[in-house]
């Protein structure tokens, strides 16, 4: 069985084919600037050379053309027909309160996902868009959508409400949803298995850090907190995102500045984080380096940073009443070791020991950095949100 995994952005569309029988990435590929003049495909086949093509692509409908006709092409295609293809699963940011796992898409699912418009105006209005496309180009494959929030559907009230008048919550779905669902899960999971232990039998923090930051506490195999909220934008500081700040700044720099609503939102997502306090750049990369070089506000980036991921850390172990395994992931989790060791370094009295070779060692596995006297594991382990997208899609498909 084949699987084409979608990642459907308003002006990118992400893929990955997959071969079920050994979970084997058959070719991946992204397509950028849809709607815009000279569109780009590029095309990863496994085993053979990256193609680049550049065309006009105005709309989703036309970039899913591209990518199956990139994948049945004669010389770079790895598929025969289009027949070949299975199913088709997509990434969906906002799953809402409505959906708690995976699910096949049937006009009813569709109909809830435009409801949900309102809470992801930025992502599900362009989820939606690939959804169809994929439907007018191969209208007789079934569809599966797997939602960024449904792992975090599990949490308690006591975690997801906010204490703010109810009637908000009644009227407008004001709460916690959390995000990166899909990463947390397959982390856990994967660490749990690395471990030799039930995932139940754990209470274990997963630290999904990128661009996009978020810690979950995992306890009985479930999501109990993350540090997400309603929105993307709560939590650890991110790269552009402030993450928690007194809700009050809002209204006050608002009046005192003179910000429309769509300027506030954009300072707080595009203009903070890591980039408003280096100063420099949104890229840990970048920040690390210039903090290298002595840079005096690239290093109170750094530490502001790794600061708020200890205090999510250390949280959710009393929020847990414990901890046992700490797991890194995402582009700065599973890269930078300066970061995890300046983390792990600020939280020994929580019983953890690093082993600095480890942490040092650089690897595409899931693996150990704590001392084996440690008394919490620390794992990094890669996440892989498309290799959970084609397991669910494949498991949903064939019922
Ligand atoms: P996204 O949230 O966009 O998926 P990623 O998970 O790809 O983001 O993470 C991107 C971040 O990972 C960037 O800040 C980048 O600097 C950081 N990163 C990638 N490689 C390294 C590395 N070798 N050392 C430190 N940071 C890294």
């Amino acid at each position: 069985m084949k699987v084409l995994v979608i990642n459907a952005g308003s002006s990118s569309l992400k893929y990955q084919l997959y071969d079920m029988r050994d979970e084997s990435v058959l070719a991946s590929g992204r397509v950028e600037r849809i709607g815009m003049d000279s569109s780009i495909v590029t095309h990863e086949p496994a085993d053979k050379q990256e193609v680049r093509v550049v065309s006009e692509i105005l709309d989703h409908v036309t970039a899913v053309k591209r990518v199956t006709d990139m994948l049945t092409h004669k010389e770079h295609g790895v598929l025969a027909s289009m027949n070949e293809i299975d199913a088709v699963g997509h990434r969906i940011v906002h799953g809402g309160e409505v959906f708690k796992g995976s699910v096949l898409v049937t006009s009813e699912v569709k109909l809830e996902i435009r409801r949900l418009f309102d809470l992801a105006p930025l992502h599900n209005p362009a989820h939606m868009m690939g959804i169809t496309a994929v439907e007018t180009n191969m209208p007789n494959v079934p569809q599966v959508v797997v939602f960024d929030t449904a792992f975090h559907q599990t949490m308690p009230k006591t975690s997801y409400l906010y204490p703010i008048p109810t009637v908000l919550y009644r009227r407008h779905k004001i709460r916690r949803y959390g995000f990166h669902g899909t990463s947390h899960s397959y982390v856990s999971d994967k660490a749990a298995r690395f471990l030799k232990k039930p995932l139940e039998s754990l209470k274990m923090v997963t630290c999904h850090i990128g661009n996009g930051a978020s810690c979950a506490a995992i306890l009985d195999g479930k999501s109990f907190d993350t540090s997400m909220g309603m929105t993307p934008l709560e939590g650890l500081m991110m790269g552009t995102r402030s993450g928690d700040i007194d809700p009050a700044i809002v209204p006050f720099v608002m009046n005192k500045e003179e910000l429309t609503l769509n300027e506030a939102n954009s300072m707080l997502n595009k203009h903070s984080g890591m980039l408003a306090i280096s100063g420099i750049s949104s890229d840990m990369r970048e920040v690390t380096e210039a903090m290298n070089e002595g840079d005096k506000n690239a290093k109170l980036a750094f530490d502001m940073y790794v600061y708020r991921v200890k205090k999510y850390i250390g949280a959710y172990a009393a929020a847990m009443n414990g901890i046992d395994t700490l797991v890194f992931t995402a582009g700065v989790g599973e890269n930078s070791s300066d970061l995890r060791k300046a983390v792990c370094e600020g939280i020994t009295f929580l019983g953890i020991e690093l082993d600095e070779e480890l942490n040092a060692k650089r690897s595409k596995e899931a693996r150990e950095i704590s001392t084996p006297n440690s008394r919490i594991k620390v794992l990094v382990v890669p996440t892989n949100e498309e290799l959970l997208i084609a397991r669910d899609t494949y498991k949903i498909v064939q019922g």
